[in-house]
């Protein structure tokens, strides 16, 4: 394989685990307490040195603010971390600098102060335009703030916008779903994202359904509400470029495409992840920890995972095939051999007999039929280790 020597541009992630309340769903790393927010800021300025080698002098392409709730940081504080970035890594042109940003955080008055950074695209997690669905999830926000903050962010320059839609609450009906998906195009969203809602162990969302205190999830009006986002979206000229991000032509979210292409990226800040080409690392899920042993110790605390070439190929096959570009048998051939490429296109023909995978030239695409169940055929279409 050839991956690791072909690094030329990479990514940074940097991961803010606060949040204002928790809502739900949600099983990323965030607490709702701000009393570390200053430690653990200081232990991300120190990472950001500690990893100068990280991406082998990688031109940096794409920045992201994930988390938790980066909006809660002010924009003296993003631009730190910016200019800690911009001082030890090579950001020669930089393609994109998203934060992600919750309805209620964004005022005019902080707007207004983000223009002073290098953020040049919001990811607004606004889940729904309908307060039931809102209040279901525990979310911050309302459906008028939610409206509120796209059209602000417009106002104050900011066009390159992705929002983020929930589907599949007990609440959602389909007339409803599709109001939201209207809502997109209505407001001159260019790209969105769209997850079925999920209901992950340990999550309150989880309890409250065990205790039946809350309505449980039906899977079958999630699989019809995915439909009605195929063909809406569809209708209103987006491209259903991966499985849950859609997007006006050529309005590709930049970081997350690089991302399912095998590009590297660094991850800084607790649980952030990164990969190199060849292992992947990901930072401890405890903000005090994390802080203590950088700013204290000046140690770093994560896990690593050296990829064998089969689980390397494993995750390019999951990746590519939820996207419209699809598994480049081509690729395979090119960065493992030829008997790999054979034996992946081999155990894609029970999925071309079912339609559910579509082969031109050397392409495998995922067909309409089949994106409901990408994930599902990209795990049986593995190879193992023996093979
Ligand atoms: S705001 Fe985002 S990260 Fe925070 S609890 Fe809600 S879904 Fe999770």
């Amino acid at each position: 394989m050839n991956t690791a020597s072909s690094l030329k541009t990479a990514g940074i992630y940097l991961h803010i685990p606060f949040c204002r309340q928790a809502c739900v769903y949600c099983n990323f790393h965030f607490s709702t307490s701000l009393k570390s927010k200053d430690d653990v800021l200081h232990a991300m300025l120190r990472e950001i040195e500690m990893q100068r080698n990280y991406l082998g002098g990688a031109a940096i392409e794409t920045i992201y603010f994930g988390g938790g709730t980066p909006s809660l940081l002010s924009a003296d504080e993003i631009n730190r971390l910016f200019d800690a970035i911009y001082k030890i890594y090579p950001v020669v042109d930089l393609k994109e600098c998203t934060m992600e940003a919750n309805p209620d955080d964004l005022s005019k008055q902080y707007l207004h102060a983000l223009q002073s950074t290098p953020v040049s695209r919001f990811s607004i997690g606004v889940q729904s335009f309908h307060d039931t669905d809102l209040l279901y999830m525990k979310r911050a926000h309302n459906a008028q703030e939610a409206d509120y903050a796209i059209k602000a962010a417009q106002d104050a320059g900011f066009d390159n916008l992705s929002i983020d839609l929930i589907y599949g609450t007990p609440g959602l009906s389909d007339t409803a779903w599709k109001q939201n998906l209207s809502k997109v195009r209505e407001l001159g969203i260019p790209h969105f994202s769209a997850y079925a809602l999920t209901v992950e162990d340990k999550t309150a969302l989880h309890n409250a359904i065990k205790n039946k205190k809350a309505t449980p999830v039906d899977p079958e009006q999630a699989a019809g509400q995915f439909e009605i986002l195929e063909q809406q979206a569809d209708a209103m000229g987006y491209e259903h470029y991966e499985i849950s991000n859609l997007a006006l032509p050529g309005r590709y979210a930049i970081h997350n495409t690089n991302y399912w292409r095998g590009m590297p990226y660094l991850g800084i800040g607790p649980s952030a992840h990164s990969f190199d080409g060849k292992s992947r690392r990901w930072n401890v899920a405890n903000n005090a920890l994390y802080a203590k042993n950088i700013l204290q110790e000046g140690k770093l605390l994560y896990e690593e995972e050296i990829l064998t070439p089969i689980q390397h190929l494993n995750e390019y096959v999951m990746t590519s095939l939820r996207t419209m570009w699809g598994c480049d048998l081509g690729h395979i051939a090119h960065n493992w051999d030829d008997t790999t490429a054979t034996e992946v296109e081999k155990n894609s023909h029970i999925f071309q007999e079912k339609k559910w995978i579509t082969q031109t030239e050397k392409k495998l695409i995922v067909t309409e039929a089949g994106k409901l169940f990408a994930d599902r055929i990209a795990s049986e279409m593995f190879l193992s280790e023996s093979e």
